[in-house]
């Protein structure tokens, strides 16, 4: 149909996407995002998805959960709140289910943060806990960032078949929720809801990342770019390549951290 089926990211594309503030610009004019993570299980998911969410250009992190002592020690910048998502104030985007667990508290969070109606991203815990429906009743951009383990679990079909075709996987994720999905691994790919867009590859990235929260951070930094008012696939195509840069800017072997700490470095000037 003269519609490539698959597209390079190039860094000209990636620096045009990102958000630069101006004169007008104060902290929530930037957009403020709002981070759902963390459980007793795994407190550190909450200071990885804030320590991503906080290099991402927003103008401020809220983080909603149990883990605000530990975020606020490591990101003093952050507001924290615990509680329900809904009474934490406006944001505008959420980013929900790294490290989350599968508590009935977590559920509901999760439920709560597909009813509102700016931009959610679902990582993780989130992407066992939400409904399809839920998913597809939603009114703002969803944005979905499985691994092939993960993917594989949503589309019911084998991790190997996941593996075996990446590309139709994720594009048939993306068709039956309705949702913008970041399918992770070695290359990343971003697909859109429309079959009429192509699907973007990362070419960024380095197989350090495959170290435990790298994942995190990148469900931080892509819900910072909704949040920044950047289109479902334009922020998850983003975070995607300046997290892989980032990690390559980071001396072997690299943890989690590294990469958010790196990220700066990564940004186009
Ligand atoms: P998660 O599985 O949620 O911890 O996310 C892992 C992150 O590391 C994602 O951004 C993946 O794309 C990235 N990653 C994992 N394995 C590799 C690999 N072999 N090469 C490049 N990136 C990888
Ligand atoms: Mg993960």
């Amino acid at each position: 149909l003269g519609v490539p089926a698959v597209e390079a990211l190039q860094n000209a594309d990636v620096a045009a996407m990102l958000p630069r503030p101006g004169g007008e610009s104060d902290k929530y004019r930037r957009g403020v995002v709002g981070i759902v993570a963390g459980s007793d299980r795994y407190p550190g998911a909450a200071v990885l998805a804030v320590s991503g969410a906080i290099r991402g250009g927003a103008g401020a992190v809220r983080y909603v959960g149990g883990g605000g002592a530990a975020v606020l020690a490591r990101h003093p910048e952050t507001l924290v709140s615990t509680g329900s998502p809904h009474a934490a104030g406006r944001v505008q985007a959420w980013v929900v289910g790294p490290g989350l667990g599968d508590s009935a508290a977590a559920r509901t969070a999760v439920e709560e943060v597909l009813a509102s109606d700016v931009p959610v991203l679902v990582d993780a815990d989130g992407l066992r806990l939400m409904s399809r429906d839920a998913v597809l009743a939603r009114n703002a951009a969803t944005v979905l960032t499985p691994h092939a383990g993960e993917a594989a679990a949503l589309l019911g079909r084998p991790r190997e078949a996941v593996e075996a075709s990446r590309l139709d996987a994720v594009r048939a994720l993306a068709g039956a929720y309705g949702a913008t999905v970041l399918l992770k691994g070695s290359t990343t790919l971003v697909a859109s809801p429309s079959a009429l867009e192509p699907v973007r590859v990362n070419p960024t990235g380095t197989a350090w990342l495959a170290t435990a929260g790298s994942g995190d951070v990148l469900s931080g930094l892509a819900g910072s770019l909704l949040a920044a008012a950047l289109p479902a696939a334009d922020a998850a195509s983003a975070a995607a390549y300046l997290h892989g840069l980032a990690a390559r800017l980071t001396p072997p072997p690299l943890t989690a951290l590294d990469v958010a700490t790196t990220l700066p470095s990564a940004w186009p000037l």
